[in-house]
This record gives C-alpha cells, structure tokens and sequence, in this order.
C-alpha cells in the first residue's frame, strides 16, 4: 500500500503540483503577454498607416515631376525657369515655393523680391542650393544609395550600407532623439524592463547625413530631400529635364496642406479596431498634424506604439493611442482571474480524485486482506466439523462404541455438526448469491411468532447441550408479516449462533418478541447475551462483510465475517433491519425488526 502511495504522489500528484505552480507563475505575466499581442497588432497598423504616407509622398513626386515636365514642353527651359515659382504653384497647390537652380549655382526662380515666402525661402535655401554651403540634410534617395553601394551591402540592412556610403562620399551622420516615446516596442523582449524600451525608442531611425546640394543630387532625375533650418522643416523635390541637366526645377511643399492631404489617410485607420485605437500624425514637434477621432485626447508624447515615417518627412510618425488604456488591464485581469480560477478547479479536482483513489485503493486492499482471512477462517471452519463427524462415524462405523447412550450422544454431536457445516455453507452461498444479485426470495404471509419460536426451539437442544440457560418470551396473538421463511429462520439461527459463540462464563440468553407501532407497526425480536459484547465504535462494522470484531488468533473464536452482512441484506430484502446494541450489565443485544404485513388480521390466508 505504501509503496503504491508513493507511486502515485510522484507519479501523479508531484507533477500536477508542479505544473499548477508553473501555470501560477505564467499567470503573473498576463498583462505583458496581452500587452506584447496588443502591440504587435497595432504595430501593425502603425506600420501600415505609415507605408500608406510614404506611398502618397512618392504619388505627390510623381505628380510634381509630370506637372514641371509639362511646363517646360515645347519651350525655352531657362525662359520657363525664370517664371518658375508662379507657374508651378499655379498648376500645384502642393507647392508653397518652386524653385529653378542650375548646376552653376544660379537661382533663376523665385526672385526674392516677389513675395515674403519667396525672400524666406531664398534666405534659408540659397547657399544650400546654390553649392556654397553643405547642411545637414534628410535624403530619400534608394536608387542613388542602391548605386552607390556594392551589391552585398545592399543586401544586408540597409542602415549600415547607408552609413558606408555616407562616409565614401565624406558625409556624416547624426543621431537625433525622438519626439515621442511609445510604450510598447515590438520586438524588445520584457526582461530587458521599461528602461531598455524606453532607451531603444529614444533615438530616431531617420538621421541625417551633411553634404552639397549638388553632391546630392548626384545623376538622377529626380528626388526629395528634407532639412531643419532654424527647427522648421522645409521638405524639397527636385525634377531634371532629360534634355537640360544643368537645371534643376523644385519645389518646397506646403506643409500644412500636406498634412491635410495625409489626414485623410489617418482617418481610414482600420476600421474593425476604430472602436480600440486612435492614430495620428504627429508632426517634427509631436503634435497631431491629423488625428483619425476628431476630439480625442491623448499624451500625444506617450502613444501606445509609434512607427517613424522616413527620411521624406523625418521625425514625423504615425501614432497610436489606446482609447480605453485601462481596458488591457481589466481583460489582463479577467484572463488571470478565469486561468486562476481553472487552476484552483484543476488542483482541487487532482487533489480531491487522487483521495478518492487512495481511499479506494485502501478499501481494496483492506477487502482483499478480508477475503484472504474469511478463505483460511471458512477453511478452518470447515476442517473443524468434519474432523468431528469423521472421528465419531469412524468409532461408531467400526462398533468400539457398544454403549447405547454414548452412541445416541455420537450420533448427536454428527447431527449438531452437520448443522454447523450446513448453516455455514448456506450463509457463504448466500452471500455469493446476493452479491450477484441473485438471491430469490419467496414471499408469503406467515406468523413471525410461529417462525420464531419454531426456529428458537430447533435450536435450544444445542444451546443446552454447551450449558446456555435460555429464556423466551412470546406475544399471545400471532402477527402476521410477509416473509420469505427460511431466509428469515436462518437469521435468527445466525443471530443465536452468534450469542452462543460470543458468550464466555455468563451462558445466559433471552429471547424476546415484541410489536412496535411507531414509526410504522412492525414486530421485533431481541436476542440479547451476557457474553464479550461488540467493541465500542464496532456497532456498524460488524454489519461489513468479511469484518469481524473478534478475529480467530485473539479471541479462539472461529467465523466467515458473513453471518451478520447476510442477516442485515435479509432484513432489508423484507423491508425490515437488523441492529446492534449494547446489553445493560455487560454482553449484546441484536433485534430483527421486519414490518407487520398489512394484512394483520389474525386469519390471513396461507399462515
Ligand atoms: P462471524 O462469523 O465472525 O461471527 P458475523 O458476521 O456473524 O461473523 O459477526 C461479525 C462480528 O460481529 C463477529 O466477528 C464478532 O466480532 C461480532 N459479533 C457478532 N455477534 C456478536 C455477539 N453476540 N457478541 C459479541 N460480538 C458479536
């Protein structure tokens, strides 16, 4: 038993502890792991909403480059140049300035003297794009990168290769810090804590690299750069003729109308997650250029993640806020809540299944102990009258015995013992039959004091015989119950059987036969003794089968353990029960109760 204990807790209930603990501590990670899904999907659309901007910016150099090539179809390029800004902005809203450069460094459009965004922007731009000056400047440039670089470089990341052909052409680069930092990064695994997220978003993707306007433009057509003067960001596309390359046509855009324009880009954020998110477009400063739920407010510092546009637009970026912040918490909570509860479930279920088994197993080995003793008991109460009835028929068989009393009383003791050895074999076919369900009983009306008192004096010869002084006492009606007679005739016979073996010095047996009204009229007969008596708190196990309070080493007292399990499962057959109780002065009290039949009127048919 011991060591299917052991089995079972480490085989069983070991492991399942471990795992409840581990399933506990992965509970304690709910919200980052919510938090880590949560952002990885809105990183997502971060990410999307941010490619979608850049697409429109390469549509709006597309547009630009068609418009200025229509403006110089079928005529003068330089008389075209020279009237540059007011045509372009004519044809292009976009353009808040168009300007004409040659590759000389002359500027042929705006004049500075049209207009104060002509002078601004001819004070801010005209050393830069007139080569006298290099700045620091964004540069959105694949094609000129992917040239430049060899072809294994353009195949590893693409911000180290940028930076190597950066220090080839002698231009340098500078890291800026972010204008926002978003509290989730996708990517940066948890243990590394807020302070590494936090330290990884600080810097911004987007550097800028200081060269010469001409130098930039290198032999392309075409491009878009971007640049910081006195902190404004002033965003530059430029256009060549393929039959005048020496004149570069551009344009600085009008960035708030940009803004406008990629508003509407923000508000088609994805509609099934409109509900959860807001996102924006956070300008150079972090403030919301467009913001897709008109309202909202927000940290616009804080977003939940962020997604950096690029080098055309540099250190704006697509931001987005959780509408409800709290409600992550709250469903971090619920899951925690609903997998602790499981776990709890999980654990008492284990616990209260692995008792059951061991309380089976117990029971099991306990019955299996039993059946061993009952085989070597009812063995032993077999060998013991047969010993006798082979002696005594073996002396009378061979005439030794010539005196006609002692033969009568030879002859007696085989009777008495046949009686044993039949009553025991009856008692374990019985039982067998009623444990296989089986047992068939004849029900008949019948007098129960008739029955009794039949069955008790059948048996007195015996009782006498081993010395007993047993005293009845009869009702003088007769009562009537519904029976099956030789069931209940052999458990009176075990019950005085049992008062016979049980008793020690005080051979003294009563028998009574009483009528009961209450609960329901029912007749009871008593046979009480003054012999061991039941030990205490073995009242209702002497009614197991098998169990017996008095085992044959200790006592000398042989039994099957059946006897009483047999005589209760008759009385509950017939409606009634058997009981115990101690005897007032020492010994035991059993009564067979069995309910009147209601036909009880003294002259029932078959009694
Ligand atoms: P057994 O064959 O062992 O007598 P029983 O089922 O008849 O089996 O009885 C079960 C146990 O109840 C006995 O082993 C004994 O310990 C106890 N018992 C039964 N009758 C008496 C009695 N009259 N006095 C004391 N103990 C009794």
């Amino acid at each position: 038993m011991k060591k299917v204990a052991l089995v079972f807790v480490l085989a069983v209930f070991v492991p399942s502890l471990v795992l409840a603990w581990l399933a506990v501590r992965s509970l304690r990670d709910q919200q980052f792991l919510l938090e880590r899904q949560q952002s990885l999907l809105y990183q997502g659309v971060a990410d999307g909403l941010a490619r979608d901007v850049l697409a429109a910016l390469a549509e709006d150099q597309r547009v630009f480059a068609e418009t200025a090539s229509t403006l110089l179809r079928d005529r003068d390029p330089f008389e075209v140049a020279r009237t540059f800004d007011d045509q372009l902005r004519r044809q292009w809203p976009l353009a808040q300035v168009g300007f004409a450069v040659t590759l000389t460094g002359e500027i042929l459009s705006p004049s500075p003297a049209a207009r104060p965004e002509a002078r601004l922007f001819c004070d801010d731009n005209g050393r830069f794009l007139t080569n006298r000056e290099s700045v620091e400047v964004y540069l959105n440039n694949p094609k000129l990168l992917a040239n430049a670089m060899p072809a294994q470089a353009a195949t590893t990341t693409a911000p180290d290769a940028g930076v190597d052909f950066l220090r080839r052409y002698g231009l340098s680069k500078a890291k800026a810090t972010r204008n926002v930092i978003p509290q989730q990064v996708a990517g940066v695994p948890q243990k590394l804590g807020a302070a590494a997220i936090d330290s990884e978003q600080q810097f911004s993707k987007v550097e800028a690299s200081e060269a010469e306007f001409r130098q930039l433009i290198g032999q392309d057509t075409d491009g878009a750069l971007a640049r910081f003067v006195d902190n404004k960001l002033s965003v530059l596309f430029w256009w060549r003729a393929a039959r005048q390359p020496q004149l570069i046509l551009g344009a600085q855009l009008d960035l708030p109308r940009l803004a406008r324009e990629l508003g509407v880009l923000v508000q088609q954020v994805a509609p099934e997650l409109r509900g959860e998110i807001c996102a924006a477009l956070l300008d150079d400063t972090g403030k919301p250029a467009a913001v897709s739920h008109p309202g909202v407010r927000a940290n616009w510092k804080r977003p939940f993640v962020a997604t950096e546009i690029g080098e055309t637009l540099p250190h704006w970026e697509i931001g987005v806020y959780l509408l409800d912040p709290a409600r992550l918490t709250r469903s971090a909570e619920t899951v925690k809540l609903t997998l602790g509860l499981l776990i709890a479930v999980l654990v008492l279920a284990i616990g209260v299944g692995s008792w059951l088994i061991v309380a089976d197993l117990n029971r099991q080995l306990k019955l299996a102990r039993q059946k061993t003793d009952f085989v070597s008991n009812v063995s032993h109460e077999l060998k013991t009258p047969l010993t006798s009835i082979r002696m005594f028929s073996e002396l009378l068989a061979e005439d030794r015995v010539t005196e006609p009393g002692k033969q009568r009383s030879y002859l007696g003791i085989i009777t008495a013992e046949t009686a044993r050895l039949t009553r025991l074999i009856n008692n374990v076919l019985d039982f067998a039959r009623i444990e296989r369900g089986e047992k068939q009983y004849e029900f008949r009306q019948c007098d129960f004091v008739g029955l009794a008192r039949e069955t008790v004096e059948t048996y007195r010869p015996q009782l006498e015989a081993g010395g007993f002084r047993l005293a009845c006492e009869w009702p003088a009606s007769r009562q009537v119950v519904k029976a099956d007679r030789d069931a209940v005739a052999q458990v009176i016979v075990n019950l005085l059987s049992n008062a016979e073996k049980y008793s020690d010095r005080r051979r003294d047996i009563e028998v009574r036969l009483e009528l009961k009204t209450s609960p329901l009229p029912c007749v009871e007969l008593t046979i009480s003794d003054r012999g061991l008596g039941v030990p205490r708190d073995c009242g209702e196990r002497i009614f197991e089968q098998f169990y017996r309070a008095h085992d044959s080493l200790s006592s000398g007292i042989q039994g099957s353990g059946l006897g009483l399990t047999l005589a209760r499962q008759i009385a509950l057959a017939h409606g009634g029960d058997v009981v115990y109780a101690p005897r007032e002065g020492g010994g035991s009290c059993f009564t067979l109760r069995l309910p009147q039949s209601p036909e009880q009127t003294g002259n029932g048919p078959g009694i």
